[in-house]
């Protein structure tokens, strides 16, 4: 077992992400041990790993060791570790090399995985964007997939290869197909010789009425106007019921339900049912707002949580009575869709164009954890505005997607072009395109 000596109130923080370390910060001068334990070394900057995959930014760019992190604060220990299992009753956090270490309170921040709505298969053909390896094997099959083209001589063929397909319009969805119709349009503009980049299909899809549906419906038709100029053609009410190989089976006009799946109910107090120690913040709790729904999983709502639970154990450890229920307090929602054209709702005012991408830059740039990333970012961006060059376009380890030029031009066993296929019964459109 880990120990702690010191006879204080013990605090164990399982994740090191926005809410977890929001958690920690707000702790630092509070009469009890912390111990903060992550699966990886670093906090993880989420909202910028788009930018990750599509070769604007280093992976070393949008990480901060949580060691450093937190080194000044002298009550806060951290540990490298995975943490498959908890012990509500002995109040043991299990690690999955077998230790254990004690808690008196427990703030569970420990995120979410994409959801595949139960067809993990997909993830070969089309992976998620919630680490560092996953933006780096995007960056991998994007990048690929134009080297592939250029060297097919057959048309379709090189078609098939520079069609994207998107699956979700959310921010995330919008700015990384934001991200690869500016690649296409104008990074790669003058790289290759046997291909135009430009030509490349990049289409984005969700199951939903409208993209953006976080956002009012004006700045959502801005940002469809937006991605129109960088090519990117939009498809609503379009369910993906199939990911292969060869492409992506949609079926149209479809209803997408909210997946919740994997989050875990917790109450006014972020605590769960029955264990009034054991806090959960950030992606994983499914905690709903004052008219009965659940809140968005961003990161303003993880460091809210992780700061009202770690003042909720502070309470309890000097004995003042409970603090008010958890109340989101909403600043806006942002998206970018390419160079100083993104959409703002800032406290209900809505902002778009060269505005709202500088309130964007300044909004990610203030949160990035490092002063020394922010400053290094900063310094990306403003070349990258400048010249349209990515710097870190580099392919990188394997995709389970690569090409084997002999064996595939010999057998060309890839579905080449986008098919539509009539399904029986309902009205039902097939879109097959390569999901690299
Ligand atoms: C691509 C992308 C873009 C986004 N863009 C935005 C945006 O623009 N604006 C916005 O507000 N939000 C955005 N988000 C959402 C935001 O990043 C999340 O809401 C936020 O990261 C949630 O914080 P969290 O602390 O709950 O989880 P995370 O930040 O995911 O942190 C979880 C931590 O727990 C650790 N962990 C997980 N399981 C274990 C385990 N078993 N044992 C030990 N450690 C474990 C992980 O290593 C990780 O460090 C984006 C998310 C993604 C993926």
């Amino acid at each position: 077992m880990l120990r702690l000596m010191s006879g204080k109130s013990k605090v164990v923080i399982i994740g090191g992400g926005f809410g977890g370390l929001s958690a920690a910060q707000a702790l630092k001068s509070a009469p009890v041990d912390v111990t903060l334990i992550d699966r990886r070394n670093y906090h993880l900057f989420q909202p910028l790993l788009y930018q990750v995959a599509t070769g604007s930014l280093s992976p070393g760019e949008i990480a901060a060791p949580l060691r450093g992190v937190l080194s000044r604060q002298k009550n806060t220990r951290v540990l490298l570790g995975d943490v498959p299992d908890i012990d509500p009753v002995s109040k043991q956090v299990r690690l999955a090399d077998g230790a254990t270490v004690d808690y008196d309170s427990l703030i569970v921040a420990a995120g979410s995985q994409t959801s595949y709505y139960g067809h993990d298969v997909w993830s070969q053909w089309a992976p998620g964007l919630k680490s560092i390896e996953e933006a780096t094997t995007l960056r991998h099959k994007i990048l690929y997939a134009f080297e592939v083209a250029e060297r097919l001589p057959d048309p379709a063929q090189r078609r098939a290869w520079l069609t994207f397909v998107i699956v979700g319009a959310g921010p995330t969805g919008v700015e990384l197909a934001g991200a690869i119709g500016e690649i296409a349009r104008q990074t790669l503009k003058n790289d290759f010789r046997s291909i135009r980049p430009e030509d490349a299909q990049i289409i984005l899809l969700d199951g939903g009425p409208r993209l953006l549906p976080s956002f009012p419906e004006d700045l959502a038709q801005k940002a469809e106007r937006s991605l129109a100029k960088l090519g990117v053609q939009t498809k609503m009410g379009a369910l993906v019921h199939d990911v292969d190989r060869g492409g992506v089976g949609l079926q149209v006009n479809g209803t997408a339900e909210p997946d919740h799946g994997g989050r875990v109910k917790v109450g006014p107090d972020l605590t769960i049912a029955n264990f009034p120690d054991i806090y959960v913040v950030g992606d994983l709790a499914l905690s709903l707002d004052a008219s009965g729904k659940p809140l968005a999983g961003v990161a303003q709502v993880a460091m809210q949580q992780g700061a009202y639970a770690a003042k909720a154990i502070v309470r309890k450890v000097s004995g003042q009575p409970q603090q008010k229920p958890f109340a989101y307090f909403d600043k806006g929602n942002l998206a970018v869709i390419g160079r100083a054209a993104a959409v703002a709702n800032i406290f209900g005012v809505h902002v778009s164009g060269l505005v709202a991408w500088l309130v964007w830059a300044f909004i990610h740039l203030m949160y990035i954890v490092q002063f020394q990333s922010r400053i290094l970012v900063f310094i990306q961006w403003a070349i990258q505005d400048l010249t349209f060059n990515r710097g870190a376009r580099l392919i990188t380890g394997v995709a389970p997607t690569d090409f084997n030029f002999n064996r595939e031009m010999a057998g060309g066993d890839r579905a080449v072009e986008p098919k539509v296929e009539p399904g029986s019964g309902t009205k039902r459109d097939s879109v097959a395109v390569p999901a690299h």
